[in-house]
């Protein structure tokens, strides 16, 4: 096929997500068929190469190309491409992955339960959630706590537990049941006196009243990522995680630890919840399951929770909650093959040891310019966040659009991939793991003259 007949075919034909639909139909929005890929860079059909430095969503955590994953992939194709997980169904597959998982897994954690992507997971969780109460006996304890900011999936319920307004806005969400508390980001504090310690106290401050206005007894559940991902790429202020946990323990609000961009190394530790020391109830696992070579998520459950989750069933038969494709046998494939890479080569210490060099770069690069008020991360995250005025904080108007053109420039001038997020002044990079201290070196040098093009030095 030529270039033109695809590019007509896209337009005509093919519904994008999170895409300006109209601009897209209109031709005004970029339209690029990628082709082939290897280790961090990808290569479309006119044999533009690019370096990915988000990973694609991150989520290719292993690098592109990798032969052990195809070819578990088709074994497993030619073997058994699809049974069921229903009444006790499985594949060695699936279930020796789900025994990697908890290997893997903080030690409270007790069962997996899969799925496709994210979103779905985070849907199982909250109706776990649910179904766990109303086992317990107590049918009003049914709100979850999300953040403002937080990205939990776009589904009704997880659209909903997501923070952003660009998810709410015309789709009547949020859902009555989900509420939401202040986002941890220090650097777009209200109050700029406030310390680092002030704004966590502040933000559990916001958490315990929500609690109390709603009542502690209809509050399930709160869900949070480690470090706040699509919302812009914001580790934790000192100390929040602990107080926000005593709070749910307090008031006995399970906790639902979203690490779909941080399972599975990206943060330098296995899980997210092994760097901050999280208890979770539930912890949902996506992405870097499979590093993206085949759709699979998860929910690892407790060993508290699968208690009372089996004791319902006692009662009242088969858990009603199933997916024809939970535990896909291509899925489950690509999910050992990847993890067994990740421990061969070591990858999570990788993402660590590259991730720190990265985020020290960036911040001896661009943290004296006078666009950018912060530059933050933590392993393979890393943010850059661009402001008017460095000494008031004060931000670009959103419809100056800096984050998608220094992206757009960063694409054009020197052919590398960082996501322009959300919020519209940040830039966001999540590579995959295997980067090294070179392809750091180039990705900085390329988002400093991308700076430098869109802002002046
Ligand atoms: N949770 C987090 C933290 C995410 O970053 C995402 C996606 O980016 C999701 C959930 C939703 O995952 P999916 O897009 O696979 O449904």
């Amino acid at each position: 096929l030529k270039n033109d007949q695809l590019d007509q075919w896209d337009r005509d034909n093919f519904f994008h997500p999170s895409t300006h639909l109209a601009q897209h139909a209109r031709g005004e929005s970029p339209s690029r068929v990628i082709k082939t890929a290897s280790g961090v860079h990808i290569e479309d059909r006119d044999g533009n190469k690019l370096l990915d430095a988000f990973a694609g969503l991150y989520c290719v955590n292993v690098g592109y190309g990798r032969k052990e994953i195809a070819d578990a992939i088709a074994a497993q194709a030619q073997e058994l491409a699809y049974y069921h997980s229903y009444v006790g169904h499985g594949t060695e597959a699936s279930i020796t992955l789900s025994k990697m998982i908890l290997d893997r897994a903080p030690a409270n954690m007790s069962k997996v339960y899969f799925g496709l992507g994210g979103s779905d997971a985070n849907e199982t969780n909250i109706k776990l959630v649910w179904y766990y109460n109303n086992i317990l006996g107590r049918p009003e304890k049914k709100k979850i706590i999300s953040r403002w900011r937080g990205y939990h999936g776009s589904g009704l319920v997880t659209g909903s537990l997501t923070g952003l307004e660009l998810f709410h806005k015309k789709f009547d969400l949020p859902i009555d049941q989900v509420k939401h508390t202040l986002a941890p980001d220090f650097f777009r504090r209200d109050d700029l006196s406030q310390t680092e310690e002030q704004f966590t106290a502040a933000c559990v401050a916001d958490l315990e009243e929500l609690i109390a206005r709603e009542g502690a007894d209809t509050i399930a559940g709160f869900i949070g990522e480690p470090v706040l991902g699509t919302g812009g790429i914001v580790p934790p202020p000192k100390g929040y995680w602990p107080a926000i946990q005593a709070v749910l323990k307090k008031h006995d609000i399970l906790l639902i630890v979203d690490e779909v961009v941080t399972g599975f190394g990206r943060l330098g530790t296995m899980f997210g919840s092994d760097k901050y020391g999280l208890e979770a109830d539930i912890i949902t696992i996506a992405k870097g399951l499979t590093s993206a070579y085949a759709p699979l998520s998860g929910s690892i459950i407790s060993d508290r929770m699968w208690k009372v989750l089996e004791q319902g069933t006692d009662e009242n038969g088969p858990i009603g909650h199933g997916w024809t494709y939970s535990a896909h046998p291509i899925g489950a494939a690509a999910g050992v093959a990847n993890l067994k890479l990740i421990d061969e080569l070591d990858l999570v210490s990788n993402a660590g040891t590259v991730g720190a060099y990265l985020n020290s770069s960036m911040k001896e690069a661009l943290a004296d310019h006078p666009h950018v008020g912060d530059v933050r991360g933590e392993g393979l995250l890393c943010a850059v966040e661009f402001v008017k005025d460095k000494d008031s904080r004060t931000f670009f108007d959103p419809a100056d659009k800096i984050g998608p053109q220094v992206s757009a420039t960063l694409l054009a001038q020197d052919k590398v991939i960082a996501r322009a997020m959300p919020q519209a002044d940040m830039l966001g990079f999540a590579p995959p793991f295997c980067l090294t201290r070179d392809e750091v070196d180039t990705i900085v040098a390329a988002t400093a003259r991308a700076v430098k093009t869109v802002l002046g030095s």
